[in-house]
């Protein structure tokens, strides 16, 4: 169980960053998963009052603020029609409406997990992190950069026309998934998200693949091939690295064909 010695509502983020640099303080998302963990906690940081808790649009992308909840993503009509309802899948599958509903967008992006379906989807799309101290950052990068004391404000990302597909498997409803699968297209280009290997998701590009009259079966089957190549696959109490690298393999192609759509 957790201790919390002293619970403060931050007025400004600068408030925020000043406390979260004392190593013993933290900053709370939804605290779903702070909650699994026993350390005490000497100051706990609340960012509610900060009014990031909002999905804003406009003709360039999306701002989400780092208080928006694994279910506001999911049901916001925005992102849904924009990105053809992968991100609504992507987070659908987590546990339940009660825990989504709790879990941040802050948390989950923070928190960088090696099982997390949200880094794969986001992972496929142009998005970036804007942080308290170090500004904005390609999620990409963010991904591979170390756990510090800066405070997440934003996720924000591009409407740049990508097609996108997010898939995952569990082996029961609930549970963390044995691989996720996002693959999204900007014309002729590819970027192929792989997560929950067991590691944390990574992306990998192909530009210039071969023109529409050419995408055979095979040919995307090659692709397919290619790009699960580009990862490395471990293995848990879920599932082996050979499984793992068979189901991204499926679901690579599975996701290629979805966003090729009519140019298959
Ligand atoms: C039982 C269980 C099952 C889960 N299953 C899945 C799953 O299948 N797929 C999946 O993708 N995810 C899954 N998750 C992860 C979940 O979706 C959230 O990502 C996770 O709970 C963290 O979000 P939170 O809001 O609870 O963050 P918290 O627990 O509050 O915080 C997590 C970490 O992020 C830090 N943090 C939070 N917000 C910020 C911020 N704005 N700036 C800086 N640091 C911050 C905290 O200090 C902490 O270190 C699961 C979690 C649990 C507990």
């Amino acid at each position: 169980m957790r201790t919390i010695n002293k619970f403060v509502k931050v007025k400004t983020l600068a408030e925020a960053y000043e406390l979260n640099q004392k190593r013993s303080n933290v900053v709370l998302g939804g605290f779903m998963w702070l909650k699994m963990g026993n350390q005490a906690i000497q100051t706990a940081i609340d960012l509610s009052g900060l009014g990031l808790d909002q999905i804003e649009e406009n003709d360039e992308g999306f701002q989400i603020g780092s208080m928006c909840t694994l279910r506001d993503l999911e049901r916001h009509e925005g992102l849904d029609e924009y990105f053809q309802g992968a991100v609504r899948e992507a987070v659908h599958h987590i546990v339940g409406v009660q825990f989504r509903n709790g879990a941040t967008v802050g948390g989950s992006v923070f928190g960088r997990y090696g099982f997390s379906d949200v880094l794969t989807c986001l992972m496929a799309l142009d998005c970036q992190v804007e942080l308290y101290q170090r500004g904005i950052v390609p999620l990409k990068e963010f991904a591979q950069m170390k756990h510090d004391n800066d405070i997440l404000m934003r996720v924000l990302i591009k409407k740049d026309g990508r097609k996108i597909s997010y898939q995952s498997q569990r082996h029961a409803k609930t549970d963390f998934p044995v691989i996720a699968v996002a693959v999204a297209r900007k014309e002729n280009q590819f970027f192929v998200s792989v997560g929950a290997r067991p590691m944390k998701a990574g992306v990998i590009e192909k530009s210039g693949w071969l023109p529409a009259s050419s995408r055979s079966d095979r040919e995307i089957e090659a692709l397919a091939d290619w790009a699960k190549d580009q990862f490395i696959y471990g293995s848990n109490m879920r599932a082996t690295s050979e499984y793992r690298e068979h189901l991204a393999y499926v679901y690579i192609k599975r996701g290629v064909k979805e966003v090729l759509g009519n140019d298959h």
